[in-house]
């Protein structure tokens, strides 16, 4: 297959705009990774996971934590990728005024009134994110049950998430099965 060059060329130019505005970031955990990794990997999840083909979802994912986590406005991403990339990364982008814990519940409300493309690059996030909570890279100093509870909240968004791509859905539920048995059983 070939891919076009159109699609290839904006593909690359999301790469190293998000690159360069995570580049002094880490992700929370142990041995951190950059993270730059954790975009790649959302992105990686839609397309062979999901069989997302939509370029604007694709682009979405690499750039979807640029605004709340760097500084990055919406008119450099509306100018150098788009309304329709802009507004799923906005979608996808919490607020920085209400408190961790409103954003979490604000999270499960919004998730059954999000696009359908929204809905997918959440989705792929959270596949991402439960993996990286329960075993790959957990924060430092949360507790198995801090976890545990972490994963509760990830299904309560997921479930309003559901209805936009069952292989996502699928991973999803696989994905926190494996995470619950792991921290339940190994310790
Ligand atoms: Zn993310």
């Amino acid at each position: 297959m070939i891919i076009p060059e159109e699609s290839f060329s904006k593909f690359l130019k999301a790469l190293k705009f998000a690159s360069v505005k995570h580049k002094d970031q880490k992700r929370k955990g142990a041995c951190p990774p950059p993270y730059i990794n954790h975009p790649i990997e959302v992105m990686q999840v839609l397309w062979e996971h999901g069989a997302v083909r939509d370029t604007n979802i694709l682009m979405g994912a690499l750039l979807h934590d640029t605004i709340e986590d760097t500084a990055t406005s919406q008119q450099e991403i509306e100018q150098l990728f788009g309304k329709e990339v802009l507004q799923i990364v906005k979608e996808v982008t919490n607020p920085k005024y209400l408190s961790r814990q409103a954003v979490k519940q604000k999270q499960i409300d919004d998730a059954p009134h999000k696009s359908p493309e929204a809905k997918q690059l959440k989705l792929a996030d959270l596949i991402c994110n439960i993996q990286d909570v329960s075993k790959r890279c957990p924060p430092l100093h949360w507790s198995i049950n801090r976890r545990l509870e972490y994963l509760d909240w990830a299904n309560k968004v997921a479930t309003g998430l559901k209805g936009c791509n069952t292989r996502l859905e699928q991973m999803f539920e696989q994905k926190l099965q494996e995470g619950r048995t792991y921290l339940q059983v190994s310790h």
